[in-house]
Protein backbone atom coordinates (compact mmCIF):
# COMPACT_ATOMS: atom_id res chain seq x y z
CA UNK A 1 0.00 0.00 0.00
CA UNK A 2 1.02 3.22 -1.31
CA UNK A 3 1.66 6.04 2.07
CA UNK A 4 0.75 10.19 1.96
CA UNK A 5 2.03 12.21 4.97
CA UNK A 6 0.06 15.03 6.45
CA UNK A 7 1.17 17.26 8.88
CA UNK A 8 1.86 21.45 9.45
CA UNK A 9 4.48 23.11 7.98
CA UNK A 10 7.28 22.58 10.75
CA UNK A 11 6.00 19.14 11.79
CA UNK A 12 8.90 17.16 10.85
CA UNK A 13 6.89 16.25 7.93
CA UNK A 14 9.56 15.74 5.29
CA UNK A 15 12.54 14.65 7.30
CA UNK A 16 10.72 11.66 8.32
CA UNK A 17 8.94 10.57 5.00
CA UNK A 18 12.28 10.99 3.66
CA UNK A 19 13.88 8.38 6.32
CA UNK A 20 11.06 5.97 6.34
CA UNK A 21 10.95 6.16 2.70
CA UNK A 22 14.78 5.23 2.47
CA UNK A 23 14.46 2.57 5.03
CA UNK A 24 11.46 0.52 4.19
CA UNK A 25 12.07 1.10 0.41
CA UNK A 26 9.33 3.45 -0.81
CA UNK A 27 9.47 5.90 -3.97
CA UNK A 28 9.13 9.21 -2.79
CA UNK A 29 7.52 11.74 -4.26
CA UNK A 30 7.76 15.01 -2.76
CA UNK A 31 5.40 17.84 -4.16
CA UNK A 32 7.33 20.64 -3.08
CA UNK A 33 10.95 19.19 -4.20
CA UNK A 34 9.74 18.53 -7.29
CA UNK A 35 8.27 21.84 -8.16
CA UNK A 36 11.54 23.15 -6.83
CA UNK A 37 13.34 21.46 -9.22
CA UNK A 38 11.26 22.93 -12.09
CA UNK A 39 11.55 26.23 -10.96
CA UNK A 40 15.34 25.74 -10.33
CA UNK A 41 15.54 24.35 -14.35
CA UNK A 42 15.02 28.30 -16.13
CA UNK A 43 12.24 26.79 -17.83
CA UNK A 44 8.97 28.61 -18.98
CA UNK A 45 6.94 26.43 -16.57
CA UNK A 46 9.87 26.70 -13.86
CA UNK A 47 9.48 30.92 -14.54
CA UNK A 48 5.45 30.55 -13.83
CA UNK A 49 5.37 29.07 -10.86
CA UNK A 50 8.37 30.52 -9.34
CA UNK A 51 6.06 33.16 -7.85
CA UNK A 52 3.47 30.88 -6.06
CA UNK A 53 6.45 28.74 -4.48
CA UNK A 54 7.56 32.56 -3.40
CA UNK A 55 4.74 33.44 -2.30
CA UNK A 56 3.34 30.02 -0.45
CA UNK A 57 0.69 29.86 -2.56
CA UNK A 58 -0.20 27.10 -4.00
CA UNK A 59 0.70 26.45 -7.89
CA UNK A 60 -1.88 26.07 -10.43
CA UNK A 61 -3.96 22.13 -10.36
CA UNK A 62 -3.05 21.32 -13.56
CA UNK A 63 0.53 21.95 -12.92
CA UNK A 64 0.88 20.05 -9.96
CA UNK A 65 -1.32 16.89 -11.13
CA UNK A 66 0.51 16.60 -14.53
CA UNK A 67 3.94 16.16 -12.36
CA UNK A 68 2.67 13.84 -10.04
CA UNK A 69 0.44 11.74 -12.65
CA UNK A 70 3.56 11.47 -14.54
CA UNK A 71 5.38 10.49 -11.74
CA UNK A 72 3.25 7.71 -10.99
CA UNK A 73 2.82 6.43 -14.03
CA UNK A 74 6.72 5.67 -14.15
CA UNK A 75 6.96 3.44 -10.60
CA UNK A 76 6.25 0.20 -11.49
CA UNK A 77 3.17 -0.87 -10.31
CA UNK A 78 4.80 -3.55 -7.41
CA UNK A 79 6.61 -0.02 -6.47
CA UNK A 80 4.82 1.74 -2.87
CA UNK A 81 5.10 5.34 -3.04
CA UNK A 82 5.27 7.63 -0.24
CA UNK A 83 3.70 10.70 -0.64
CA UNK A 84 4.75 13.66 0.75
CA UNK A 85 2.49 17.36 -0.13
CA UNK A 86 0.05 15.95 -2.16
CA UNK A 87 -3.30 16.11 -1.99
CA UNK A 88 -3.43 19.75 -0.63
CA UNK A 89 -6.81 20.72 -1.57
CA UNK A 90 -9.92 19.14 -2.42
CA UNK A 91 -9.92 19.30 -5.94
CA UNK A 92 -6.06 17.83 -5.56
CA UNK A 93 -7.31 15.07 -3.49
CA UNK A 94 -10.73 13.89 -6.00
CA UNK A 95 -7.97 13.81 -8.67
CA UNK A 96 -5.81 12.16 -6.90
CA UNK A 97 -7.87 9.58 -5.89
CA UNK A 98 -8.56 8.81 -9.53
CA UNK A 99 -5.34 8.64 -10.54
CA UNK A 100 -4.49 6.08 -7.38
CA UNK A 101 -7.93 3.96 -8.42
CA UNK A 102 -7.14 4.47 -12.24
CA UNK A 103 -3.50 2.88 -11.84
CA UNK A 104 -4.57 0.17 -9.46
CA UNK A 105 -3.12 1.95 -5.97
CA UNK A 106 -4.52 2.09 -2.69
CA UNK A 107 -2.92 4.19 0.07
CA UNK A 108 -3.40 5.50 3.96
CA UNK A 109 -1.82 8.22 5.44
CA UNK A 110 0.11 9.16 8.24
CA UNK A 111 -1.21 12.86 9.90
CA UNK A 112 2.12 14.18 12.58
CA UNK A 113 0.20 16.32 14.41
CA UNK A 114 1.27 19.39 16.26
CA UNK A 115 0.43 22.99 17.70
CA UNK A 116 1.21 26.17 15.22
CA UNK A 117 3.12 27.55 17.88
CA UNK A 118 5.72 24.45 18.40
CA UNK A 119 5.60 24.57 14.65
CA UNK A 120 6.68 28.12 13.92
CA UNK A 121 9.61 27.59 16.74
CA UNK A 122 10.50 24.63 14.74
CA UNK A 123 10.47 26.63 11.08
CA UNK A 124 12.41 29.35 12.44
CA UNK A 125 15.67 27.25 13.19
CA UNK A 126 15.34 25.24 10.04
CA UNK A 127 14.87 28.53 8.02
CA UNK A 128 18.80 28.97 9.15
CA UNK A 129 19.84 26.14 7.81
CA UNK A 130 17.76 25.25 4.75
CA UNK A 131 18.03 29.11 3.11
CA UNK A 132 14.89 28.46 1.77
CA UNK A 133 13.46 31.90 1.18
CA UNK A 134 9.58 30.70 1.91
CA UNK A 135 10.94 30.14 5.24
CA UNK A 136 13.06 32.82 6.35
CA UNK A 137 9.54 35.08 5.93
CA UNK A 138 7.41 35.06 8.25
CA UNK A 139 4.23 36.07 6.74
CA UNK A 140 4.93 33.55 3.87
CA UNK A 141 5.11 31.03 6.73
CA UNK A 142 2.21 32.16 8.35
CA UNK A 143 0.33 32.21 4.83
CA UNK A 144 1.69 28.41 3.94
CA UNK A 145 0.38 27.15 7.61
CA UNK A 146 -3.26 29.01 7.02
CA UNK A 147 -3.77 27.39 3.59
CA UNK A 148 -2.19 23.81 5.58
CA UNK A 149 -5.51 24.53 7.90
CA UNK A 150 -7.95 26.21 5.40
CA UNK A 151 -7.50 23.82 2.78
CA UNK A 152 -6.00 20.72 3.63
CA UNK A 153 -7.27 19.72 7.23
CA UNK A 154 -10.76 18.87 5.25
CA UNK A 155 -8.93 16.49 2.92
CA UNK A 156 -7.05 15.26 5.76
CA UNK A 157 -10.84 14.84 7.70
CA UNK A 158 -12.25 13.81 4.11
CA UNK A 159 -9.82 10.54 4.62
CA UNK A 160 -10.48 10.13 8.30
CA UNK A 161 -13.77 9.51 7.41
CA UNK A 162 -12.49 6.71 4.82
CA UNK A 163 -10.72 5.17 7.64
CA UNK A 164 -7.41 5.92 6.23
CA UNK A 165 -5.65 7.91 8.72
CA UNK A 166 -2.96 7.32 10.84
CA UNK A 167 -2.65 10.12 13.54
CA UNK A 168 0.91 10.85 15.21
CA UNK A 169 1.87 12.61 17.73
CA UNK A 170 4.19 15.38 16.15
CA UNK A 171 5.83 15.74 20.12
CA UNK A 172 9.03 14.81 20.53
CA UNK A 173 12.76 14.27 19.07
CA UNK A 174 12.89 13.65 15.19
CA UNK A 175 14.12 9.78 16.68
CA UNK A 176 11.11 9.05 19.18
CA UNK A 177 8.88 10.49 16.19
CA UNK A 178 9.95 8.38 13.74
CA UNK A 179 9.58 5.49 15.88
CA UNK A 180 5.80 6.21 16.39
CA UNK A 181 5.43 6.19 12.90
CA UNK A 182 7.50 3.37 11.14
CA UNK A 183 5.55 1.09 14.20
CA UNK A 184 2.06 2.77 13.79
CA UNK A 185 2.88 1.79 9.15
CA UNK A 186 4.64 -1.73 9.55
P1 LIG B 1 5.74 23.37 3.04
O1 LIG B 1 4.89 22.16 3.24
O2 LIG B 1 6.65 23.66 4.19
O3 LIG B 1 4.95 24.58 2.65
P2 LIG B 1 6.73 22.21 0.54
O4 LIG B 1 8.15 21.99 0.18
O5 LIG B 1 5.89 21.02 0.72
O6 LIG B 1 6.79 23.09 1.87
O7 LIG B 1 6.03 23.16 -0.52
C1 LIG B 1 6.65 24.36 -0.92
C2 LIG B 1 5.77 25.08 -1.93
O8 LIG B 1 5.59 24.26 -3.09
C3 LIG B 1 4.35 25.39 -1.48
O9 LIG B 1 4.26 26.56 -0.71
C4 LIG B 1 3.63 25.53 -2.82
O10 LIG B 1 3.95 26.75 -3.44
C5 LIG B 1 4.28 24.43 -3.63
N1 LIG B 1 3.53 23.14 -3.49
C6 LIG B 1 3.95 22.04 -2.84
N2 LIG B 1 3.02 21.07 -2.92
C7 LIG B 1 2.00 21.56 -3.63
C8 LIG B 1 0.74 21.06 -4.06
N3 LIG B 1 0.33 19.82 -3.78
N4 LIG B 1 -0.06 21.88 -4.79
C9 LIG B 1 0.31 23.09 -5.11
N5 LIG B 1 1.48 23.65 -4.74
C10 LIG B 1 2.32 22.90 -4.01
Amino acid sequence: MDLVFFGIQGSGKGTQAKTLAAELNYYIFEAGGELRKIKASGSELGDLIKNYIDNGELVPFEIIMKVVKTAIEAVPADQQILFDGIPRDSDQSKAFDEILADSGREFRCVHILLDKDEALKRIKGRAEIEGRADDRDLEKVLRRMDLFFEKTMPVIEKYETEGKVIDIDGKGSVEEIYERIKSAVS
